[in-house]
């Protein structure tokens, strides 16, 4: 199957970029490096031997978007392209709808041009707002407290209205709970300028002495330990779950949520365990405020994913651990 990859050069992009490679798939990518850069795309050519076209481009830019079409032979895209951090959202949130709205809309004209009509989309759990009881269900209500948020909101609304104007679409909205991980030759991983956000980057950064502390967000959740409880899934299952879900383009029509997770949920200590038993570091942490907008506990029911897809997440904690930090040794974190 010929392959675009929208973000392809980002996280999730390359380490799904391999799989499909390692699978016999063709990839064509597509991005503009806003948030990456050609090196991961070469750790990705290392990995698995094969080389790919790569369009330097913006979907904000029509044209180009037509020019990758026009010379490439598409059978079905995988969408990641978009702006991702939600504190910046909610501070600029022009550029997040921008981005990520109208790159989307450029992407859908010209697929619907070139007669390309099956797409995965990166959804993500943050649709789930704040008012459902975990585990989460393809099905229950969705809301948003952030820009962000709201543009994976207006997104999947976008595709299921194509897709019930035009029966020919078959899109997957998959609705991703928290990857972490790394590839497992530490050639490929998550790579955060700056100060991270989330939790694994900024554990990764206080094991290798480059960060005092980690701030643990809230000690006094109903949670058995009183810190908050996510689903963390390893990168490599959620990029398995992509092959999948193009699998399934083939069988369905329509638009369809699907979520990928683990369905098990662990707190901020257990995950500051792990990582140490994982890895033999320290993390040196303190408890601090809750952060504005968390839940206490978010994670996934699976079953959907199991019976559409016949997928499910295989790596455990540890191994996610361990692969982040491997990753980050690989890449110069200060030990
Ligand atoms: P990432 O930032 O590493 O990758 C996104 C890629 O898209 C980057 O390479 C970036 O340069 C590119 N990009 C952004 N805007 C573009 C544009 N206008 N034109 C071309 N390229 C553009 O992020 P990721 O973690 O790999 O996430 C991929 C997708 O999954 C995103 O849509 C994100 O919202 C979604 N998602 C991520 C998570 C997560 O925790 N990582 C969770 C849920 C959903
Ligand atoms: N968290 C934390 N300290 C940090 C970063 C995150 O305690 O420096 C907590 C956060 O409150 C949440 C969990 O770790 O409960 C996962 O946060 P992350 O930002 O990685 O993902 P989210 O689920 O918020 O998208």
């Amino acid at each position: 199957m010929n392959v675009l990859v929208t973000g392809g050069a980002g996280y999730i992009g390359t380490h799904t970029c391999v799989e499909l490679l390692n699978r016999g798939d063709r990839v064509i990518v597509l991005d503009n490096y806003v948030n990456s850069s050609p090196a991961a795309l070469r750790g990705v050519e290392q990995i698995t031997g094969r080389t790919f076209p790569v369009y330097e481009a913006d979907l904000m830019d029509y044209n180009a978007v037509k020019r990758v079409f026009s010379e490439n032979q598409i059978d079905a895209v995988i969408h990641f392209a978009g702006l991702k951090a939600v504190g910046e959202s909610v501070s600029k949130p022009l550029d997040y709808y921008r981005n990520n709205l109208i790159g989307t809309l450029n992407l859908l004209e010209v697929m619907k041009e070139h007669d390309v009509k099956k797409l995965v989309f990166s959804s993500s759990a943050t649709v789930y707002g704040m008012n459902n009881e975990p585990p989460f269900r393809e099905d229950m209500p969705r809301s948003t407290t952030n820009p962000y948020g709201a543009t994976k909101l207006m997104i999947e609304d976008m595709l299921r209205d194509l897709c019930y104007a035009c029966k020919e679409w078959s899109v997957v909205l998959l609705r991703y709970f928290n990857p972490i991980g790394a590839h497992e030759s530490g050639l490929i991983g998550e790579n955060p300028n700056g100060i991270p956000n989330n939790l694994m980057p900024y554990i990764v950064k206080v094991a290798a002495g480059e960060l005092p502390c980690l701030s643990i967000y809230g000690g006094d959740y109903p949670t058995p330990d009183g810190t908050c409880i996510r689903d963390y899934i390893h990168v490599y299952d959620l990029a398995m779950g992509h092959l999948k879900a193009l699998e399934y383009l083939g069988h369905m029509q329509g638009a369809e949520a699907i979520n990928l997770g683990t369905g098990k949920g662990y707190s901020v200590l257990e995950v500051v365990q792990a990582f140490e038993r994982a890895t033999g570091r320290t993390v040196n942490h303190k408890m601090a405020p809750r952060r504005e907008g968390d839940i206490a506990a978010c994670y996934a029911d699976v079953s959907k994913a199991r019976e559409l897809l016949h997928w499910e997440a295989v790596k455990t904690l540890e191994e996610m651990c361990r692969d982040s930090w491997n990753f980050a040794a690989r890449n110069g974190a200060r030990q």
